[in-house]
C-alpha cells in the first residue's frame, strides 16, 4: 500500500468511488499523490480498504488525463483556451434559451461530485436558467430507492447505518451482491458471521459470493421480486410474526396489505419465483423470529420489475415487524456512487434542496427566497434522462451539458442513445480524453477529479465525509466547481455564486437545511477533519450525527401524492404500508429471445471503467466483457468456454466471449455492463452490454430495467 518513508505527509480522506464511504489517507511526496493507506479510526471500513481504493491514486497523473478544453471543427476536436470554452457554452446557452426557452437546455451529471458541485450545478439550473431538464445518473441507480422510501417513510432518506449490521441477528440480501459492489460493507458482514454468527439470506438469480455462502440463498427468477416478497409477509402474517404494537401505534394501510398478500401463499410464490415453498417459508422464520434483523438492497431491485413497488414492500417487511428506527434494525439500500446521496438531497433525483419538494409552494418559495430569484424560475418538475432524449428527438432540446457521467456506455438502447448525442450541442466535462461520449461532443470540458479538489460525499448510511485536494490537476484541468460558477458569471449571475472556495459554497448549502429532515446546520469542514464523518441530520448544536431515522415516529406520508415529501399531511406520524399490485413479466416473454438477460459489475471495475480500465492492476484482471452462460444452454448450443458468442436483443447485439459456469441458472445470462466501445473496430464489434437493453423503464421512478432483458445466443466461432 505504501512506504512510509516514501511519503512527505498523510492528507486525511474519503474514498471516491462506491457508497461505502472508506475513510483513507492520501500518502503525497512533493506535492504529488503517491500512496494510500486506510484510516484505521474510520467506522466505516475499520482500518481496510478494497482493491479500487489502493488504486484510487493512481489515475490522479495518468496520461491521458484531459488537460486543456476542446472544440469540434469538423470532424477533429482542438484546443481552445478556458475564456472560449467558457463563453462557447455561455453562448450556445443564451442562443438556445432565446430559440426555445428553458426547454432547450438540458443538463446530465453523475454521482462522483460533490455535495458542494451540486448545489451550484442545481442553483445554476433551476435559480438561473429555470430548465426542467436537470437529471443525475441516480435514474439508473437509484431513483426507485429514492421514490421507495418517499412513498413508505415521507422522505428520501436511508433508515439505518453500518452499526446496524454489526448488531442484526439476520441480514437479508436481496438483489445486491455487496462482495463486489461494496466490498467493506461484505468483510464487515463476514466479520459478524465469524463473530457471533450472524443469519444471512440472499436473494439473487446469480450463485454470487454472498448467495454461496448464505444459511439461505433464495433463487428467484430474474425480475420475481414482488411475489417473493409478498409471500415473505404472508408467511409472516399467517404465523404472526408480527409486531402488533408497532403497526398500530406507527403504521397506516396494514389491512389493505394484509389482502394484498393473500394472493401469494408459498405453494403460488414458488411457481412465480421458481424458489422452492420450504425455502420462502424459512425465510420469513428466519426473519420474523430474530430479534433484529437489517435488509440490504441494490440494483437486483431498483433496476427490475415494478422496483418503487419492491423497495415499499422491502420497507413494509420492517415496519409489520418493528424492524426500523432501533438498533440492528432498517431496510438499508447501498448506494452505487460515492455521492448518489449528496445528489438526492440536493435534488439529483428530482427534489429541492433540503429534501423539498418542487411540486409544495412553500418549499419552492422558502428556495426561490433563500436564493434571491423569483419563485416562477423554479421547475415544478424536473425531467429525466429518458424524456431529454426524446425532446432531442423532437427537436426541442438544443445544448445537453454532461458532466461526469458516460451515457455512450451506461444508457440503455445505446443505438438511439447515440442517435440522440450526434443530434445535440454536446458539451462535456470529464476527466479523461478519449472517452466514449465525448466522441460525440462538441466542446469538451477538461475537469479535476477526486484527489484535486475538496468538497463533501455522503455515503449510504447518510454520513458526510470530507475529501481534501492534495494535488493539482493536471494541465489546464479546473474542478467543476469553477467551471459551474464561470459559466454562472458568463451568463451575468455571478452575483449568485459569490464563493471563494467549497467550504462557503458547504456553508450556503446547509442554511437550506436547517430544520429539514437533512439538517446539515451544525457540521462545519473542521469538524470533519477532527472527528470523521458525521450522519445527517446533525443540527446546529448536536454533539453528533444520527445513527439511524425514525426512532420515535416517521415523516408524514400521503398515499395518494407518490411525490410527496411530507406536507400533505394524511397520516401524520405514521409509515404508510401499501399493497402495491404485481403485474407478471409474461409480456416481456418472447420466443425469438429466449434467455432472460441481466446486466451487472465486477468488483475489478467501476462504472463505465473511465478510471479502472486505465488503472494496470485492475484491467489485467478482466479486460474484456463476457457473457455467463449456464452449462446446460452452453452444452445445448455448442457453445464452449471461451468462444466467440453473440448476444442478440430487440435492440440490438455484442460480440463476447462466453463464459461457461453455473454462477448463472438455465435460461438466464449475465453481462457486465462497464465496457464500452471506444476505437473504431470495436464500433464494429460492438460490446456495451447496453445495446442489448430497452428503455422501458419503472413507471414511478422511470429507472431502467436493466436487470430483466431478454436476448438470444448465437456461437460464432472456437475461442
Ligand atoms: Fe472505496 Fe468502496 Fe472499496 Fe471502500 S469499498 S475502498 S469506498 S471502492
Amino acid at each position: 500500500l505504501h512506504n512510509e518513508e516514501t511519503v512527505d505527509s498523510w492528507i486525511y480522506t474519503t474514498c471516491g468511488y462506491c457508497g461505502t464511504g472508506c475513510g483513507l489517507y492520501l500518502g503525497v511526496k512533493k506535492g504529488r499523490a503517491v500512496a494510500v493507506k486506510p484510516n484505521p479510526s474510520s467506522s466505516v471500513n475499520q482500518g481496510q480498504l478494497c482493491l479500487k481504493g489502493i488504486y484510487a491514486w493512481k489515475t490522479l497523473e495518468h496520461p491521458e488525463r484531459a488537460t486543456r478544453p476542446l472544440r469540434r471543427v469538423g470532424e477533429k476536436m482542438v484546443p481552445i483556451t478556458w475564456e472560449e470554452a467558457h463563453e462557447t457554452l455561455a453562448r450556445k446557452i443564451r442562443e438556445a434559451l432565446e430559440q426555445g426557452g428553458p426547454e432547450a437546455i438540458g443538463i446530465y451529471h453523475g454521482g462522483q461530485l460533490t455535495l458542494e458541485e451540486y448545489y451550484a450545478l442545481h442553483k445554476l439550473a433551476k435559480g438561473v436558467l429555470g430548465t426542467p431538464n436537470i437529471d443525475a445518473n441516480t435514474r439508473l441507480c437509484m431513483a426507485s430507492t429514492s421514490m421507495g422510501y418517499i412513498r413508505s417513510f415521507g422522505i428520501d432518506a436511508p433508515p439505518g447505518c453500518y452499526e446496524d449490521l454489526d448488531t442484526a441477528e439476520v441480514i437479508f440480501i436481496l438483489g445486491a451482491n455487496p462482495a463486489e459492489m461494496h466490498p467493506q460493507v461484505w468483510q464487515r458482514i463476514l466479520r459478524n458471521r465469524q463473530r457471533k454468527g450472524t443469519k444471512l439470506i440472499v436473494a439473487d438469480p446469480r450463485l454470487t459470493l454472498p448467495a454461496s455462502v448464505a444459511d439461505l440463498h433464495l433463487r428467484l427468477r430474474c425480475g420475481s421480486n414482488i411475489p417473493l416478497v409478498y409471500s415473505i409477509i404472508y408467511v409472516l402474517i399467517r404465523e404472526n410474526l408480527l409486531d402488533w404494537g408497532f403497526i398500530t401505534k406507527a403504521t397506516a394501510g396494514f389491512e389493505d396489505l394484509k389482502v394484498a398478500a393473500q394472493d401469494f401463499p408459498p405453494e403460488v410464490a414458488q411457481e412465480l419465483t421458481g424458489v422452492p415453498a420450504r425455502d420462502i417459508i424459512q425465510a420469513a422464520h428466519l426473519f420474523g423470529r430474530a430479534a433484529t434483523a437489517v435488509t440490504l438492497f441494490c440494483q437486483g431491485v431498483n433496476q427490475s420489475l415494478q422496483a418503487v413497488d419492491t423497495v415499499t414492500l422491502i420497507n413494509s417487511l420492517h415496519l409489520i415487524t418493528g424492524k426500523i428506527g432501533r438498533p440492528g434494525c432498517a431496510p438499508l439500500s447501498l448506494t452505487g456512487q460515492s455521492s448518489s446521496l449528496s445528489m438526492r438531497e440536493i435534488g439529483g433525483a428530482g427534489s429541492l434542496p433540503g429534501l423539498r419538494n418542487p411540486k409544495n409552494p412553500r418549499h419552492r418559495h422558502e428556495v426561490a427566497r433563500f436564493w434571491g430569484v423569483e419563485e416562477k424560475i423554479l421547475p415544478q418538475h424536473t425531467n429525466d434522462i429518458h424524456t431529454m432524449l426524446e425532446l432531442i428527438d423532437a427537436g426541442r432540446l438544443r445544448v445537453l451539458w454532461v458532466i461526469g457521467t458516460n451515457p455512450a456506455v451506461s444508457l440503455p438502447d445505446q443505438q438511439y442513445v447515440r442517435r440522440q448525442l450526434e443530434r445535440v450541442f454536446l458539451v462535456v466535462q470529464d476527466i479523461f480524453y478519449p472517452l466514449e461520449t465525448a466522441y460525440y461532443a462538441d466542446l469538451f470540458l477538461p475537469a479535476a477529479q477526486w484527489g484535486e479538489k475538496t468538497g463533501t460525499i455522503t455515503n449510504s448510511e447518510r454520513r458526510v465525509n470530507l475529501v481534501q485536494k492534495v494535488t493539482q490537476p493536471p494541465g489546464k484541468a479546473q474542478d467543476d466547481l469553477t467551471i459551474i460558477c464561470q459559466v454562472a458569471r458568463n451568463l451575468g449571475a455571478g452575483r449568485l455564486f459569490p464563493w471563494p472556495g467549497p467550504e462557503e459554497v458547504f456553508n450556503e448549502l446547509k442554511e437550506l437545511t436547517r430544520h429539514r429532515p437533512n439538517d446539515l446546520t451544525g457540521i462545519t469542514y473542521n469538524r470533519l477533519k477532527a472527528e470523521g464523518g458525521i450522519q445527517w441530520p446533525c443540527p446546529e448544536g448536536a454533539k453528533t450525527g444520527t445513527a439511524r431515522l425514525y426512532t420515535d415516529g416517521f415523516f408524514p406520508t400521503d398515499p395518494a401524492v407518490s411525490q410527496a415529501y411530507g406536507e400533505f399531511n394524511a397520516n401524520p406520524g405514521r409509515a404508510k404500508l401499501w399493497a402495491v399490485p404485481y403485474h407478471p413479466p409474461s409480456p416481456f416473454k418472447d420466443p425469438d429471445y429466449p434467455f432472460w438477460l441481466n446486466t451487472g459489475r465486477v468488483i475489478e471495475h467501476y462504472h463505465t471503467r473511465t478510471k479502472t480500465k486505465r488503472i494496470l492492476e485492475l484491467n489485467v484482471l478482466i479486460p474484456q466483457p463476457f457473457v455467463e452462460i449456464n452449462p446446460q444452454d452452453a452444452a445445448a448450443l455448442g457453445i464452449k468456454e471461451g468462444d466467440w458468442v453473440k448476444v442478440v436483443s430487440r435492440q440490438g447485439w455484442v460480440k463476447v466471449r462466453a463464459r461457461v459456469t453455473p454462477v448463472v441458472s438455465k435460461g438466464e445470462v449475465f453481462l457486465p455492463f462497464h465496457f464500452g466501445d471506444l476505437d473504431p473496430g470495436e464500433r464494429q464489434q460492438p460490446q456495451a452490454a447496453n445495446h442489448l437493453t430497452s428503455r422501458i423503464t419503472d413507471p414511478i421512478s422511470r429507472q431502467p430495467l436493466t436487470k430483466v432483458g431478454t436476448c438470444r445466443l448465437e456461437k460464432i466461432e472456437s475461442g
